[in-house]
C-alpha cells in the first residue's frame, strides 16, 4: 500500500551569496515525510538542518535563496506558492518551533494573548472562545495553572515553560506538518522527555507529521520513525530509525553514534569525530567527510561519492558501498 507522503524535498538547493563566495548551504537534499511519522534530520551545528527547514517554511534571510528543486507539501510545491497562499499555510498547517522561545516570543505581550492571536489568525472564532482553546492547549501541553499563566510575559516563565507556550502555540491550530528545530536542547533532561512525549502524542492522536532536527542521537532513537544523517549541506546516510542504529554504514553516522555518552562507560573523554567541519566556502574536491574520515583512500580525496542502495530502507553516500550497495544516482 502506498504509503500518504505530506512533505516531499526534492533536490533542494539553497545557497547563501556572500562577498567571500557561493555557500552551498543545502546542496540536492532529498527527504520524505510521511503522514503521521516522525523525520529526525541529524547532524553536526552547519550542516545544513536549520537551513533546510528555513528553506522549507521560506524564512530564510537574505543573502540566502533557494536556488533549485522542489517543496512539495501534498503534492504543492510551496515553492511556487504566492505571498498569500504561504501565509495560509504557515503557522495553521504547517508550523515551526525553535530552539529558543524568548527569539519568537514578543517579550511585550503576555503569552496567552500571544498564542490567541496566533489562532485568530487563521480561524473565525470570537475572543472568548480562543482564550478557551489557550487554555486547553495549555494544559495538554503539561502548563501548570493554565490560567494564571495565560496572562504572563514570556520573561516570567522558566525555559522549559516558554518552550511548552511555543509547542502550544505550534499545535494550537493542528497543524498537519510540524518542524521542531532542536526544541529541547536547551531543556533539561526530564522537560526533554516530556515534550518529546508530547510530540509523540501529537502524532498519535493528530496524525501530524514531523520534522525534528536535532544533534542528538538519542532523541532520535526516542521518537524518529526515519532519519536523515546531514553533513556539509548533503544527506550522507538515510534509512529506517532501527535499521540505521543497528547496520549504520557511513563513517560520519559511525562518528556520531560513537559520541552518545553510555552510562557503563568509564572512559573520562567523550569520544568525539577528530577536526572540523569543513568550510563550506572551500569544499574538498571529493568527499565532503574525507579530512575526517578513518576511512578515507585517496580516491576520496578527489571523487565525490554517489549514493548507494544498503536496502530498501537505507541509502549511504559513501564509495565504501559502492560495491555492496546499487548506485541510484548522484544527488
Ligand atoms: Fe570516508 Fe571515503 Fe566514504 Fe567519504 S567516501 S565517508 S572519505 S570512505
Amino acid at each position: 500500500m502506498e504509503q500518504d507522503i505530506t512533505l516531499q524535498i526534492n533536490n533542494l538547493k539553497t545557497q547563501f551569496f556572500t562577498s567571500k563566495g557561493v555557500i552551498p548551504a543545502v546542496d540536492e537534499v532529498n527527504i520524505t515525510i510521511p503522514k503521521g511519522k516522525i523525520v529526525g534530520l541529524v547532524g553536526e551545528s552547519g550542516c545544513g538542518k536549520s537551513m533546510t527547514a528555513m528553506s522549507v517554511m521560506q524564512l530564510l534571510r537574505k543573502p540566502g535563496k533557494v536556488m533549485g528543486g522542489e517543496i512539495l507539501f501534498h503534492g504543492q510545491n510551496l515553492l511556487e506558492c504566492s505571498k498569500q497562499e504561504l501565509l495560509r499555510i504557515r503557522g495553521n498547517r504547517i508550523s515551526m518551533i525553535f530552539q529558543e522561545p524568548m527569539t519568537s516570543l514578543n517579550p511585550v505581550y503576555t503569552v496567552g494573548r500571544q498564542v490567541r492571536e496566533a489562532i485568530m489568525l487563521h480561524e473565525d472564532i470570537s475572543k472568548e472562545q480562543a482564550r478557551k482553546r489557550v487554555i486547553d492547549i495549555f494544559k495538554q501541553v503539561g502548563i501548570p495553572e493554565p490560567e494564571r499563566r495565560y496572562g504572563a510575559y514570556p520573561h516570567q516563565l522558566s525555559g522549559g515553560l516558554r518552550q511548552r507556550v511555543m509547542i502550544g502555540m505550534a499545535m494550537i491550530c493542528e497543524p498537519e506538518l510540524l518542524i521542531a528545530d532542536e526544541p529541547t536542547t536547551a531543556l533539561d533532561v526530564t522537560i526533554e522527555a516530556q515534550i518529546l512525549n508530547l510530540m509523540k502524542k501529537l502524532r498519535e492522536e493528530h496524525g501530524t507529521s514531523i520534522l525534528l532536527i536535532t544533534h542528538n542521537m538519542g532523541v532520535v532513537a526516542e521518537v524518529c520513525d526515519y532519519v536523515y544523517v546531514m553533513y556539509a549541506g548533503k544527506v550522507m546516510e538515510q534509512a529506517e530509525t532501527f535499521e540505521l542504529f543497528k547496520n549504520t554504514r557511513h563513517p560520519y553516522t559511525i562518528g556520531l553514534l560513537r559520541s552518545i555518552p553510555q552510562i557503563e562507560d568509564k572512559k573520562e573523554h567523550l569520544y568525539n569525530i577528530k577536526g572540523m567541519v569543513p568550510n563550506l566556502l572551500n569544499l574538498p574536491d571529493g568527499c565532503s567527510f574525507c579530512n575526517r574520515c578513518e576511512y578515507a583512500t585517496k580516491r576520496c580525496e578527489k571523487d565525490r561519492p554517489g549514493n548507494y542502495r544498503i536496502n530498501d530502507l537505507h541509502n549511504t553516500r559513501c564509495f565504501l558501498y559502492e560495491k555492496g550497495g546499487d548506485f541510484i544516482g548522484d544527488k
